[in-house]
């Protein structure tokens, strides 16, 4: 696990401020969720530190690496979105093993790296399964494992549960927060839902209007709103 360090960064759409000199330092290890509203910058800003977004100004560190100008794929960090977009023709074995099969890992490693990968998420038995046939928390299950499976110093999860139902999205929060206690990689995770951010997040981070409103644990953000 690395540090994330975010120094005063900002993004413009043209003239439009969106994310406004945000400062943040992620720890290692540590689960840090980005909380708000629909629109105030959530998304912008993980993917300004994924790279998938230009930085308008400011720096971005990950551990001691200065990763303002890096190109993605020299970032070490996965990315889980909303939309887990498996491949529908790939067994689960063959999405979750893909990074490395791009990575061309020999295939004995691979298949190795696959069975871990898939136990840690307890997808074990449904390796020759392909994604039509699992449910949407399984689904959602071999797009982490997929993101794991390389190892990642950091973790960016955009609005991961939000397409699941109620109940699945409370079974998946626990198997997030299970799968952090095990892996301890540094995290960022965006979400609008308080009670998300309540049950996951070593520390909160509030946004509004491109803005850093309140950093704090759960506990300190909900006594102090
Ligand atoms: P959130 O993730 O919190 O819902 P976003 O980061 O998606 O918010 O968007 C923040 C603001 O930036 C919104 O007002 C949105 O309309 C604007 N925005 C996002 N992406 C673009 C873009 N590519 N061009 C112009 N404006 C954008
Ligand atoms: P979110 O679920 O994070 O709110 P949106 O539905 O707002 O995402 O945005 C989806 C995509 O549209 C993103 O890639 C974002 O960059 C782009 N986008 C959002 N707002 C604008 C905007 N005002 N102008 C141009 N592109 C935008």
């Amino acid at each position: 696990a690395k540090t994330i360090s975010i120094r005063e960064m900002n993004k413009y759409y043209g003239n439009f401020h969106a994310l406004k000199g945000l400062s943040l330092e992620v720890e290692a290890g540590e689960f840090l969720v980005l909380l708000g509203p629909s629109g105030c910058g959530k998304s912008t800003a993980l993917r300004m530190i994924a790279g998938l977004e230009s930085i308008s100004s400011g720096e971005l560190l990950i551990g001691d690496q200065d990763v303002t100008e890096v190109l993605p794929k020299y970032r070490d960090i996965a990315m889980v979105f909303q939309s887990y977009a498996l491949y529908p023709h790939k067994t689960v074995a063959e999405n979750i093993g893909f990074p490395l099969k791009m990575a061309k890992v020999p295939q004995a490693e691979m298949d190795e790296a696959v069975r871990a990968a898939a136990a840690q998420v307890e997808l074990d038995g449904l390796l020759d399964r392909l994604p039509g046939q699992l449910s949407g928390g399984q689904r959602q299950r071999v797009a982490l494992a997929r993101a794991i499976i390389r190892r990642p110093a950091v973790f960016l999860m955009d609005e991961p549960l939000s397409n699941l139902d109620a109940k699945l999205r409370g079974n998946m929060r626990a198997e997030l927060k299970h799968m952090q206690n095990e892996l301890g990689i540094t995290t960022i995770y965006v979400t609008h839902d308080q009670i998300e951010a309540m049950t996951l997040a070593h520390r909160v981070a509030i946004m509004k209007d491109g803005e850093l409103q309140q950093l704090g644990t759960p506990k300190e953000v909900y006594s102090n709103p």
